[in-house]
This record gives structure tokens, C-alpha cells and sequence, in this order.
């Protein structure tokens, strides 16, 4: 990849600031992040922003035009980002687990035929992929996973239970991790597969959340098939492939979501708590809070931005994705504790005309939040591979 020098940037920006003002109806200015996920039609100006940001590769700013990616380096694709929030756009494309976790790993694992089939269609937003990866019986000691996968001469032949798989239900594609020899240990005998999801071997139930809302799913497998060329990486050793995307799953859960709030969380907390005679917030304690909290999400924010700029590779997740996951979680879910606190009363709102649109928004958002602390890992297992693959302190766990 050209190293790009400042004037470079500078008419790097100058074009991206162009191709999003001819681009990105503004009719979804600030819409970011709204009817991304699921399996209904999307139609209209959404439908439109999908198809040109496909096919500029930009949804996958640093992927190789190869495969139809945007063949930025890192620093332009900075540069689109900011851009990009300036004119208050977002990825349109970023709906189940394509571009964030199995395209990266296809990049990192696939042949070149594997490449070919499957990155394309991601790049243009035209399939929806899963990851089932956890069962009843393994989530944080993930190696202990049951699902067979079993050699039928020319294909393989699956049986087995997932669960809590996101967007199963809309999925086209599952990246799945199976075991594929059961004499082995544990860690050993799991292969990655990439199956089809449009099979009769395949049934999705989802699961009803307290809120409503069936986000994830059972998945059943019974005598499904793959073709052989569905492995990814080599028979067996699974599990490095499979870690190798949860490094860049935890790599794309690292940017402390805001809720999409533009109005900073101290303006609020004045609207709601009331100042004293000089304009500051009048509760003492609510405002060291929320600079501690500030001064927190700025310094994760930094951290974020050294982290990226030091990666070598675009591609490059890595063990440290775990320590900013955590921060990450740590940020957003403070931020939302405080919101609902300054809040008050109106932070109780589910529904109804009592409570505006952002109050209920952000009950919703911190309920989902305590999510962050659970998938894509536990906080605690995050905290395991730190102390094993950071800090190098000695293995009391079997999970890595
Ligand atoms: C919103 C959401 C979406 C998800 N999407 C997917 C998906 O698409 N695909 C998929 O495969 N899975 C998905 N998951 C599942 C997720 O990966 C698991 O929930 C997670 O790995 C934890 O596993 P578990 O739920 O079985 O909890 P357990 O493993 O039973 O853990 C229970 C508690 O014990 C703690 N614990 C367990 N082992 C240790 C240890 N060794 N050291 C310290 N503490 C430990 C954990 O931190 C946790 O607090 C999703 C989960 C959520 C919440």
C-alpha cells in the first residue's frame, strides 16, 4: 500500500467530500444505524446509498479492488471517515457479520477461489452472513463446541445445535466452527466451514427477547450438507481461524457507540438537573461523574486512534482488540448509566407520548447495553487473554 503523504490526504479529502455530496441522499442525513439489520425489502434512498457505496468498495474502505474493495490505505480511509460524519452519513452495508468479521477472516484464511466466491457480494451489500459459533452447552469455553461436521466423500454432512446467533434468520451464509474430529482435544478437531444457510438441514428459531425484539436464534442443524471446498483454513485447525475472527469481531466493537446523540451529555444533564449561578451543572457530584466519564471516553477515543494509526496492516486486529473492547464497553455503558440518571423520571419510559423519542431511545440503548459485556466474548474472558497473551501471566483458565 503507497504511503500516503499530507497533500495526497488533503486531495484524497477534497474527492471523498465530492463523491458523498453527489452520493448520500440527505434525506438519511443522520439516519445512521436505523432499519440496517433485518430481511425486509429496502427500497428508496437507503436502497440508492447501498448500491453506490457497493460499488465504489467503499462499505470496505481498505479491502483490495481484487474483490471489488475500496483499495484505500489506512490513513484515506480516516480521512472517509471523517468525512463521512461530517456529512452525517454511515456505512449503509454494515448488517450482520460480512464486512466486520467473516470477510476479514476469508481475507486473512481463504483460497484464492474462496476469495473470489464470497468477498463481492459482501462488498456490494448483496448477502447477509452469520456466525455460529456458540452452543448450549459453549459459550465462554467455546472449544467444548458439539456440532459435527462429518466427511461424506465429496461434501460434509453437519448435525448439531447453535445458539444466540445474530440474524440467523436473515442470513444467507453461516461461518460456522464444527468439530470434525471427536478423538482429538478439544482444541484440536474443530474445522471452520462456510455453509449455505438456504438448505432444508438448516432451521432458525429465534429467540423473543423480554423487549420484543427476536435478535439472535437457535439454529439447527440435521443432516445439512457443505460442499468440501466450504473449509476454511485446514481441516482441524478451526480454531485459529475461528480466533482470528473473534479478534476482529472485539476489533469492531471498540468505538464506545454514542447512541448517535449529537447533543453532548453535559448540555443534557444541564437541560434535565438544572445550573447554578455561574451556568455549571448544579449537582457537584453528577458533574465529577460526567467529566470523569468524559475524560474516560477522550481517553479511550485517543487510545483508539494510536492503536489505528499504529497498525501496520489495514487487516491488522489483534490481542489488544481485547483491552479496547472492554474500555469500549466500559465508556458506553457508563455514558448510558448517566444518561438515564439525569434523566430522572423520564429515564423509565418504554413507550408513550409521556417520554420523548430520545428518552425511549435510551432506556432501549441501555438495556441493549449490558449486551456489550457478554458477546463477542465476556468482559472476563477478555480480561483472560490480556493477562495470558498481553501480559503473559501464567494460564489458570482453558479459555484463550
Ligand atoms: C447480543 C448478543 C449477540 C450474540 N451473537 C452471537 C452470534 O452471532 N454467534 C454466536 O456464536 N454467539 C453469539 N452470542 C453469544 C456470546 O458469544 C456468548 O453469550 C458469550 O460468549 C458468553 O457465553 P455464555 O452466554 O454461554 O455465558 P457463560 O460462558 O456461561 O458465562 C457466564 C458467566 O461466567 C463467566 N465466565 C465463564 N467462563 C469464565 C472464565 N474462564 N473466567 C472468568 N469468567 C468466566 C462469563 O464471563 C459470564 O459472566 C451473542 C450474545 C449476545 C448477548
Amino acid at each position: 500500500m503507497p504511503d500516503f503523504g499530507s497533500d495526497q490526504l488533503e486531495d484524497f479529502r477534497q474527492e471523498a467530500r465530492a463523491w458523498l455530496a453527489a452520493n448520500f441522499p440527505p434525506t438519511l442525513k443522520g439516519s445512521g444505524g436505523q432499519a440496517l439489520e433485518g430481511g425486509g425489502e429496502v427500497g428508496g434512498d437507503l436502497a440508492a446509498w447501498r448500491r453506490a457505496i457497493g460499488q465504489k468498495g467503499w462499505a470496505t474502505p481498505t479491502w483490495p479492488p481484487e474483490y471489488g474493495g475500496g483499495g484505500l490505505s489506512g490513513p484515506q480511509a480516516r480521512v472517509l471517515a471523517q468525512e463521512m460524519a461530517k456529512a452525517g452519513a454511515f456505512n449503509p452495508l454494515m448488517f450482520g457479520m460480512g464486512i466486520t468479521m467473516i470477510g476479514p477472516t476469508i481475507l486473512d484464511y481463504g483460497t484464492e477461489a474462496q476469495k473470489q466466491k464470497h468477498l463481492p457480494p459482501i462488498v456490494r451489500g448483496e448477502v447477509q452472513w452469520c456466525v455460529g459459533y456458540s452452543e448450549p452447552n459453549a459459550g465462554s469455553d467455546l472449544a467444548s463446541l458439539q456440532t459435527r461436521a462429518v466427511d461424506a466423500g465429496d461434501h460434509w454432512v453437519i448435525n448439531g445445535q447453535k445458539t444466540w446467533t445474530s440474524g440467523a434468520q436473515y442470513s444467507d451464509w453461516c461461518g460456522c466452527l464444527v468439530r470434525t474430529d471427536p478423538s482429538a482435544k478439544k482444541h484440536d478437531g474443530i474445522s471452520f466451514l462456510l455453509i449455505d444457510m438456504h438448505q432444508p438441514g438448516i432451521e432458525t428459531r429465534p429467540i423473543a427477547l423480554i423487549a420484543g425484539a427476536s435478535p439472535f436464534c437457535e439454529t439447527f442443524f440435521t443432516d445439512a450438507v457443505a460442499p468440501k471446498e466450504a473449509l476454511l483454513g485446514q481441516i482441524n485447525v478451526g480454531w485459529t481461524v475461528g480466533k482470528r475472527l473473534l479478534q476482529h469481531e472485539r476489533a469492531s466493537q471498540t468505538g464506545a457507540p454514542g447512541g448517535g446523540r449529537t447533543v453532548p451529555l453535559p448540555e443534557i444533564a444541564k437541560r434535565y438537573c438544572g445550573v447554578d449561578a455561574k451556568g455549571r451543572l448544579e449537582d457537584q457530584d453528577l458533574r465529577t461523574r460526567l467529566v470523569r466519564h468524559q475524560m474516560d471516553a477522550r481517553a479511550h477515543g485517543l487510545t483508539l486512534a494510536r492503536a489505528m494509526a499504529e497498525a501496520k496492516e489495514a487487516n491488522g486486529a489483534t490481542n489488544a482488540a481485547s483491552v479496547l473492547k472492554n474500555s469500549a464497553t466500559h465508556v458506553a455503558q457508563t455514558r448510558a448509566e448517566l444518561t438515564l440518571e439525569i434523566f430522572g423520571h423520564q429515564g423509565l419510559g418504554w413507550s408513550g407520548e409521556a417520554f420523548s423519542g430520545e428518552e425511549i431511545e435510551s432506556v432501549r440503548g441501555w438495556l441493549f447495553g449490558k449486551a456489550m459485556s457478554i458477546y463477542g466474548g465476556s468482559a472476563e474472558i477478555q480480561n483472560n487473554i490480556i493477562s495470558k497473551r498481553i501480559l503473559g501471566l501464567p494460564d489458570t483458565t482453558q479459555s484463550s
